[in-house]
């Protein structure tokens, strides 16, 4: 069923009995030709260009609870291309001319907010420091205006310009930056591998993978075995679990992340704000709501709620930066789990063991990445070689030092 106006014209006018369930709930088979642990939005991203690029479409997406429900459902929105460094700065910039297309591509309303992302600075070496990234930005053939002082004022006039500690002398602005609704993407993703012949199987939580001779031979479930000749680990805060199912151990770290939202309020803020200074970024949803979040609460975890201490530490920036804040009443909080690379970029890699690959690292940054991990990850599982955009996304690079260390805060975990 494809969704337009008329649909919702003519639903509406029927009493909304006709709409159909948007993708099939099949039972497992014994057999597939490609088996994707996780449903989050990079494995459903991955099976629909599987079988979009490729042609594949023998193909399953094994979810331990239901489709959606992990980070991609978690996470605070911003999509962007604002990355500096080479391996990252084209993946992303690819990822978002992806998002760009995608509402209509996958005929689904992913509320995709083209409403621009600021990044403020406080002193004279962030300045030329944000000078370097927005130039490199634009080479890379991206958007970024370096804006002073006065400028910002005029557009974002209710920060606290003259905080003793955080004085804001201006910002790195990304037009094409933005927000787009979460789970809206995981369901369109779904809904175009359901279409093509994906099996979406929700319910299914792997809990061993089977290797004989160093080949990957299939899964271990809680709906029994599954056989298959390459399987893919896309499971964000669970990569490290997941992959010590095949015996190896990941350079990576599960950090608890949490986000906060106000009750509904009178547009006030039509951006995404980030004050990296303060750990503490923010932008308005399309209900009214203040979504804002800090920093990881720094101490590895596989829970999915964060603690107050953090909490306390976010509205204290949240009012260092726009005190009128203050009078907003927090409606909710929640936690996801972060996969925390040691250099804060991701993998998209095959593993020693032949047929297993692995789609891991993403740590907060990994909802923008959603259509451009896919993309790259389906490439890597159809053809055998990286796609051009992700080279960089080796494992190798943690043995040889090749970082990427987008941050600069050198090989912690949780500093990312
Ligand atoms: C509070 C918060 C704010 C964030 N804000 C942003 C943001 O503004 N912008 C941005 O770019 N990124 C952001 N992120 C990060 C982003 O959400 C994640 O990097 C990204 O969603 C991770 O990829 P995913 O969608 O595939 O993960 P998930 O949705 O977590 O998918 C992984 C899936 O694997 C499943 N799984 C795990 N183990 C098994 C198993 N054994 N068997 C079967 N299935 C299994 C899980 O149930 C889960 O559904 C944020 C995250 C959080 C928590």
């Amino acid at each position: 069923m494809r969704f337009s106006g008329w649909q919702v014209l003519r639903q509406g006018l029927s009493g909304n009995k006709g709409w159909k369930p948007q993708w099939r709930d099949p039972a497992p088979k014994s057999k597939y030709d490609i088996i994707l642990i996780g449903g989050g939005g990079h494995g459903l991203s991955t099976a629909y260009y599987l079988a979009k690029n490729h042609g594949l479409t023998n193909i399953a997406v094994l979810e331990k609870g239901y489709l959606g429900g992990g980070n991609v459902g978690r996470n605070t929105t911003i999509v962007r291309a604002d990355y500096s460094l080479p391996g990252n700065s084209g993946f992303y910039s690819h990822s978002l001319k992806l998002w760009e297309g995608l509402p209509a591509e996958l005929n689904y309303n992913l509320m995709l907010s083209q409403r621009g992302v600021y990044r403020l600075f406080h002193s004279d070496g962030q300045r030329d420091h944000f000078a370097r990234a927005g130039n490199a930005i634009v080479n890379q053939g991206d958007d970024a205006v370096l804006l002073d002082q006065t400028a910002l004022r005029k557009r974002l006039p209710y920060l606290d310009y003259d905080n003793a500690r955080f004085p804001i002398h201006g910002a790195l602005y990304h037009a094409r930056g933005g927000t787009a609704r979460h789970d809206a993407v995981a369901w369109g993703y779904a809904r175009g591998a359901d279409q093509r012949g994906v099996d979406l199987i929700q319910n299914c939580e792997v809990t061993g993978i089977d290797v004989e001779n160093g080949r990957v031979r299939g899964v271990q479930t809680t709906r029994g075995a599954i056989r298959a000749k390459k399987v893919g680990i896309v499971v964000a805060g669970h990569s490290s679990r997941v992959a010590a199912m095949a015996g190896m151990r990941l350079p990576i770290e599960s950090h608890l992340l949490q986000a906060f939202v106000t009750e509904g309020l009178k547009p006030v803020i039509d951006s995404v704000i980030s004050f990296g200074m303060g750990h503490f970024y923010i932008s308005q949803s399309d209900k009214g709501g203040l979504v804002f979040g800090g920093d990881l609460d720094f101490y590895a975890s596989y829970a999915q709620r964060g603690n107050l201490p953090r909490a306390e530490q976010v509205t204290q920036a949240a009012m260092t930066l726009m005190p009128m804040i203050g009078k907003a009443r927090t409606l909710r909080s929640w936690g996801g789990i972060m996969d925390m690379s040691a250099d804060g970029s991701p993998i998209i890699d095959k593993t020693h063991i032949d047929g297993l690959f692995l789609n891991a690292g993403w740590c907060y940054g990994g909802f923008k990445a959603v259509p451009g991990s896919g993309w790259a990850f389906a490439h890597l599982i159809a053809t055998g070689s990286p796609h051009q955009t992700a080279e960089k996304y080796m494992l190798e690079r943690f043995k040889t030092g090749h970082l990427i260390d987008e941050e600069g805060t050198g090989a912690q975990h949780n500093l990312h």
